[in-house]
């Protein structure tokens, strides 16, 4: 029985990476996710076990699927309760936006870092475009970065353009499987290019082919980097797919507000309108960002059908 990393998937075929070999695979049997029905069985990031077929050495059947330390998902295009695989075993998740051309609220971010904190994906924040910030705009960025890195998160100030901080990047996702996700215009295939020139090509044309059709189902794809990591190219979603959570989950999937809710003084404050809740008292005096804590307010405040974050 072989071993190999799924790093194409389009319908019954999967491309199945063993070292320096690729195996088309064909799947066997069914395979399902507990509680949730998906349309496609396997994806890329996926670890399966597969038997070649002896009369063609480069095809093959997938027997069985590794556990999935984690994965994403989306809706199924077709008005069913069925969801969409995009991608499993995910390391990383890159969010790239920038404080202008385009402006992006806030407010985007942290609901994408919500959504990373329950799927169990570490984020890291790109902040890009800096070449082109004027001073206002600069005060605003050392601002921004030091809430998200209070916060708990990794976060670089970039030009993909300019290739200021590239190399960091690159290097974080040194033997790695990272997603790159963003709002369409903030960089995210100048910074494909800025860390592997090989690369861009190859993405723009999936890119574009899947702007043709919003509702087709696409499938995502893995590249390999030249030091041994993989970006996973989620077509036309700007976040990361859906997910479901419980209003008074949102407190955990803020690592800065979950850590002082320690110490409020009721089990299960909801920071609102407690006494003596040391979240709100924490942004009283400055030390918990006023944005941040908006953004966590008006997620809590949705109703409730919403708070499936897409
Ligand atoms: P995507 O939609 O996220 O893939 O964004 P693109 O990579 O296509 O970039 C959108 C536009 O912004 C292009 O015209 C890029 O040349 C430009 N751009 C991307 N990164 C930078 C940057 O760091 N500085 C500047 N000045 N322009 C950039
Ligand atoms: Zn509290």
């Amino acid at each position: 029985m072989e071993e190999g990393l799924i790093i194409k998937s389009t319908g019954s075929w999967h491309t199945v990476k063993t070292g320096n070999k690729i195996i088309k695979c064909k799947i066997k049997g069914k395979f399902r996710i507990k509680g949730i029905t998906t349309t496609n069985p396997v994806t890329v990031g996926d670890i399966v076990n597969y038997k070649v077929i002896a009369d063609n050495r480069d095809i093959g059947i997938i027997t069985n699927i590794k556990k999935r330390k984690n994965y994403i998902i989306r809706k199924a295009p077709n008005f069913s309760k069925e969801a969409h695989l995009i991608a499993s075993n995910i390391d990383q998740a890159f969010l790239m936006f920038t404080l202008e051309f385009p402006k992006t609220p806030l407010e985007f971010v942290d609901r994408f870092l919500v959504t990373s904190e329950a799927y169990h994906i570490p984020a890291i924040i790109l902040i890009n475009k800096i070449d082109l910030y004027n001073k206002n705009v600069l005060v605003k960025l050392s601002t921004v970065k030091k809430d998200y890195i209070n916060a708990g998160y990794k976060c670089y100030e970039i030009s993909a353009v300019k290739g200021t901080n590239i190399d960091q990047v690159r290097n974080l996702m040194k033997n790695k499987i990272s997603v790159i996700s963003g709002n369409s215009g903030v960089g995210k295939s100048a910074l494909i290019n800025a860390i592997d020139k090989k690369l861009n090509t190859k993405v723009a044309e999936i890119s574009s082919y899947h702007k043709i059709g919003k509702h087709t189902t696409a499938y995502s794809e893995m590249y390999q980097l030249e030091n041994g990591g993989y970006i996973i190219d989620t077509p036309g979603i700007k976040g990361f797919g859906l997910i479901d959570f419980k209003k008074n989950e949102i407190g955990l999937f803020f690592p800065e507000i979950f850590k002082l809710s320690k110490y409020c003084q009721y089990y299960n404050c909801s920071h609102t309108h407690e006494p003596d809740c040391e979240v709100k008292k924490a942004v009283e005096k400055g030390k918990l960002s006023l944005s941040r804590y908006k953004s966590y307010i008006n997620i809590l405040n949705e109703d409730k059908s919403k708070y499936r974050i897409e």
